[in-house]
């Protein structure tokens, strides 16, 4: 059986942070605020990945009152939520998201953290996509007080999953025959 997950997420841009987006840190005036590393990209994807299975959100998981997982790398994050989709009998087909970011220019590192993301959930990188695009000035977003993502994850359920399947009382399943 395939499920679908759509994530999105978004971040406060803040002086003094780093910007980190899917694993990799750009070089910008200002970082993303947050608990962890405030990696958006990675928060959506990892939504994303959540919801295809039924499993929540990053928040249940990754609860920003955990002292623990302060300053964690989001990468981090995306590794375990890849070890709770082989619990729970799944594994990823495929990811796509988008960026909304103002500045700085995405493009060039868009290979890097491809490779990143591929590595933490297991994926060759031809099943990730991610895609940058400004949002032509408008918005909270247009006016570069911070940086969106959103993603979809497409996932596989490896083991039967028999709750879906209907009794069909002997009979064999499929489109019924006019009688
Ligand atoms: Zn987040």
């Amino acid at each position: 059986m395939i499920r679908c997950g759509i994530g999105y997420d978004v971040h406060r841009l803040a002086t003094g942070r780093k910007l980190i987006l899917g694993g990799v840190e750009i070089a910008h005036s200002c970082g993303l605020k947050g608990h962890s590393d405030a990696d958006v990209l990675s928060h959506a994807i990892a939504d994303a990945l959540l919801g295809a299975i039924g499993a929540g959100d990053i928040g249940q998981h990754f609860p920003n009152t955990d002292e623990s997982i302060r300053g964690m790398s989001s990468i981090e994050i995306l590794r375990d939520v890849n070890a709770l989709l082989t619990k729970n009998k799944a594994r990823a087909i495929n990811v796509d998201a988008t960026i909304l970011a103002e500045a700085p220019k995405i493009a060039p590192h868009i290979p890097a953290m491809r490779k990143i993301i591929a590595q933490a959930i297991s994926l060759d990188e031809s099943r990730i996509g991610i895609k940058a695009t400004t949002n032509e000035g408008l918005g909270a977003i247009g006016r570069s007080e911070g940086i969106a993502a959103m993603a979809i994850a497409t996932v596989e359920m490896v083991g039967r999953d028999r709750r879906v399947r209907p009794k069909t009382n002997g009979r064999p399943s499929g489109p019924s025959l006019p009688s």
